[in-house]
Order: C-alpha cells, then sequence, then structure tokens
C-alpha cells in the first residue's frame, strides 16, 4: 500500500488532489517544471520536485522524469490528474512495473479504452448503444470509404481513434469532400496523436453532450453517480458544465448509468471514470470513455455529496466501495463555469501576472484554482485559471448563485473570459436548459454579427 502520493500534474487539479490526499493522512509529493518554479500552491506538498524545462514534453510528459521523481523522493503511488500522462497506458504499465500504484485503471483498461476503435467495440458488446457507424477502423480504399459514408449517410464525422480534447475531428457534409478530409485527418491524427487510425460515424444534428460518472474498486463493486451535461462547448471543448443533465427521464437516465456500471465489470474497470454520450431525441450514443478524473468532476460531489478524489484514492489503496448505489442521491443542481486567461472576444490564451485576484463566496459557492494575487501565467499550458462551481436547492439557484460569484470575482493583470460567462447565462435558451452541442457557437456567431 501507499502512504506518500506523487501528483503528477499542475495548477488546480494538483491543488484538489493534494487536498483530497491531506484528508486521508496521506503525504504528497508535487512534481513542477521550471515553468512553475516558484508557483506558491507548490507549498501544500510535503516536498516538490523539478522534473525538467516548462515544456510540457520535457516535463509533465516525461515519463521517465516523473518515474524517477517517484522512485527518488520516496513516493509509492502516483496520482496523473486529467490530460498530460493521464491516458497513457504505457505510463501506467511503467509505474505498475516499478513496483508503484498507479491512480487509475489498469493499462489494459487504459488503452482499450483510450483507443476509441476498440472502446466502441467493447461498449457495443456490453450492450451500450453508440453513435451509427462501422466498429472498425476506416480502411485505406478510397471507394471503400466513399462506400461506408453513403451507408451512414451525409453528414458524417472523421474521427482520429487516438484523438482527445476535441481535436482529430472533422464534419464532412458531401460526397465530394470527403477523400481530401480523410486524408488531412489522417495526417493529424499521425502527427498529433502519433496513430493514424480513423473511424466514421454519422454527425448528430442537434445532440447533447451528457456524461455518466462511475467509480469502481478492485473487488468487483460499481457505482454510477448521476449524469452530467456538458452541452456548452467551442471547437468541441466544454465551457461551462452541470448536473444532472436537464429535462431527461429519470427511469432512461437509470437504465443507462446501470449499463455503464455493467460495461465496467465486464471490462474488469477499477477507479473513475466517465461514459460520455450524445443525446437525442431520447436517444443515448456512447462516443468514448475518459479512463480518469475529469475537469468537470466538481458538479457530481456537489450534488451527490461524495469527494470523488477521496474514494478514487480510497479504492487505489485497495478498500471496498463502502458507498452502495441506493446510498447515492442526487441533491439540487450544480453549474461549473471554466475560468480562462484568454481574450473574451478573440479566445487567444494571454499569459501574465495577476494583480488582482478577488474570489468569491458565500453559501453554495466553491472555486478550484491554483492562482493568488501576484501569481504569474505561465504561457506553456492550458489557459484555465480557476473553475468556479455553484450549487442550488434548484436549477434557478444555481444560476443566481452563478450570476452573483462570477460578478464578484475580480479579476486584473490578465483578461479572462468572466465577462463571456457572464453574457451566456443571461441567454434564454441557456436558462430554459437543454442546449446542444452547437448552441455555443451558433450563439457566439450571433453575438459577433451584433457587435
Ligand atoms: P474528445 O476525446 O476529443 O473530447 P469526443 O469523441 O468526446 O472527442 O467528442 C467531443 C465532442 O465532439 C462531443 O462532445 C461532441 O460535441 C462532438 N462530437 C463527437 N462525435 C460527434 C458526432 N458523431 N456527432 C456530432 N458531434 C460529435
Amino acid at each position: 500500500m501507499f502512504d506518500t502520493v506523487l501528483i503528477a500534474n499542475r495548477g488546480e487539479i494538483a491543488v484538489r488532489i493534494q487536498r483530497a490526499c491531506e484528508h486521508l493522512g496521506l503525504k504528497t509529493v508535487m512534481v513542477y517544471s521550471q515553468g512553475d518554479a516558484g508557483a506558491a500552491y507548490l507549498e501544500y506538498a510535503d516536498r516538490a520536485v523539478c522534473i525538467g524545462p516548462a515544456a510540457p514534453g520535457q516535463s509533465y510528459l516525461d515519463k521517465t522524469a516523473v518515474l524517477c521523481a517517484a522512485l527518488a523522493s520516496g513516493a509509492q503511488a502516483i496520482h496523473p490528474g486529467y490530460g498530460f500522462l493521464s491516458e497513457n497506458g504505457e505510463f501506467s504499465q511503467a509505474v505498475t512495473d516499478a513496483g508503484l500504484t498507479f491512480i487509475g485503471p489498469s493499462a489494459d483498461c487504459i488503452r482499450r479504452m483510450g483507443d476509441k476503435v476498440a472502446a466502441k467495440q467493447a461498449m457495443r458488446d456490453a450492450g451500450v448503444p453508440c453513435v451509427p457507424g462501422p466498429l472498425g477502423a476506416l480502411p485505406d480504399d478510397k471507394q471503400e470509404v466513399l462506400k461506408i459514408a453513403a451507408e451512414i449517410g451525409y453528414p458524417v464525422i472523421i474521427k482520429a481513434a487516438g484523438g482527445g480534447g476535441g481535436r482529430g475531428m472533422r464534419v464532412v457534409t458531401q460526397h465530394s469532400e470527403l477523400i481530401q478530409a480523410v486524408n488531412v485527418t489522417r495526417e493529424e491524427a499521425r502527427r498529433a496523436f502519433g496513430n493514424p487510425e480513423l473511424y466514421m460515424e454519422k454527425f448528430l444534428g442537434q445532440p447533447r453532450h451528457v456524461e455518466i460518472q462511475v467509480l469502481c474498486d478492485q473487488h468487483g463493486n460499481g457505482i454510477w453517480l448521476g449524469s452530467r451535461d456538458c452541452s456548452l462547448q467551442r471547437r468541441h471543448q466544454k465551457v461551462l458544465e452541470e448536473a444532472p443533465a436537464p429535462g431527461i427521464d429519470a427511469g432512461l437516465m437509470e437504465r443507462v448509468g446501470v449499463r455503464c456500471v455493467e460495461a465496467c465489470m465486464h471490462i474488469g474497470y477499477h477507479g473513475v471514470g466517465t461514459f460520455e454520450f450524445l443525446y437525442e431525441d431520447g436517444e443515448f450514443y456512447f462516443i468514448e470513455m475518459n479512463t480518469r478524473l475529469q475537469v468537470e468532476h466538481p458538479v457530481t460531489e456537489m450534488t451527490t455529496g461524495i469527494d470523488i478524489v477521496e474514494q478514487q484514492l480510497r479504492v487505489a489503496l485497495g478498500e471496498r466501495l463502502s458507498i452502495q448505489q441506493s446510498d447515492v442521491r442526487s441533491l439540487g443542481h450544480a453549474l461549473e463555469c471554466r475560468i480562462n486567461a484568454e481574450c473574451a472576444e478573440t479566445f487567444i490564451p494571454n499569459a501574465g501576472t495577476v494583480t488582482r485576484w478577488d474570489l468569491p463566496g458565500g453559501i453554495g459557492v466553491r472555486v478550484d484554482t491554483h492562482v493568488r494575487a501576484g501569481y504569474k501565467i505561465p504561457a506553456y499550458y492550458d489557459s484555465m485559471i480557476a473553475k468556479v462551481i455553484t450549487h442550488g436547492a434548484t436549477r434557478d439557484q444555481a444560476l443566481v448563485r452563478m450570476r452573483t460569484a462570477l460578478a464578484q470575482f475580480h479579476v486584473e493583470g490578465v483578461s479572462t473570459n468572466l465577462p463571456l460567462h457572464l453574457q451566456i447565462l443571461e441567454d434564454s435558451a441557456f436558462k430554459n436548459g437543454a442546449v446542444d452541442i452547437h448552441h455555443l457557437e451558433a450563439w457566439l456567431k450571433l453575438k459577433q454579427g451584433r457587435s
């Protein structure tokens, strides 16, 4: 077992994990790059170890550097957070081979679910409905590819088997554009993910992004923790999330949740995970599984009252789940706004020093962040600097609390997307709930047209 955890990540999630470790009496080692040297949040850990230059490839993504830091510092477990090495089967295997605990599922599960083609196959075998399209990877033969698209019916979406983070996807609306789009996506996939394998599925016109959080121990027990709606997206990336997904029949939701847990048992999954679905016309279609903690996990924590990171650590320690499915309740509603250091109009990230940092507070308000006044945002990483989460007895109350929280959140020195979030909260379609994944981009276009 372990008493010291190395946190192989940075920023808000490193702080989040450190706190959960401390609550369980575990010691922590944080790794950092030269780009994060001197960051105040590193002081929370019992030890901080520099693992390389600012460029992620030479630090947070350097498997050997992270593993050596763990071995040298006496940590017996590694928590990968999200992004970076969190869904890298090779890394998970190397950690296990070194005699340490990888806080996450087995390398086999990560590899299987990380390959979206294999994941779809596994889900279909487990009886989880998937987006229409063939099960296997796209062949090289052009005529075959054209035939597959014609069978699915346009528009189709071409996706990289190894893709992630909203990249490696291309929508094709007509026959004449297909082959060119396949070639470009294949090249992108080869370069970005080191895997040229592609697959094709129906591009759904007005779906919502609805996902299910699961939690499984190493003794064959699993539960699902309700739904989240992450339909507010820009360029396939989530901007604002909520729990539960509004307006979906509870019976249907439960059937899908139970299926997800069964699928976990089927593949021998343990740890936390998320099944992502597109939801359209009352039907759920599986798109992928994330085999790690997700950015938006706090909305589920707020509605269920379950500390997901603490549970993740407990199951990694080999404990049996102490929560039964019948204990899981979803109370009220929670929202999360991702606050990025970026221009609210152009979305271009801006690094710089935060000169004023006044956080909101009050009942039902939670802020997950690593930033303080005087913090210098490095240019090398994701631009997210905080997550504002609000909880209320109803969705309307969570919305009202979010409006006040964002209005009382004052940041100076760098520009942020706070003004954009405040405008989104005033959008009547969003206020009504249940907008589709294309809504935000259409709304932004309209807004740009007006200004
Ligand atoms: P990633 O791993 O890069 O996040 P996903 O497969 O989860 O990729 O898809 C991300 C987003 O892309 C979805 O939330 C959805 O908005 C959009 N998307 C993916 N597949 C489809 C599809 N078949 N039809 C319509 N939109 C899709």
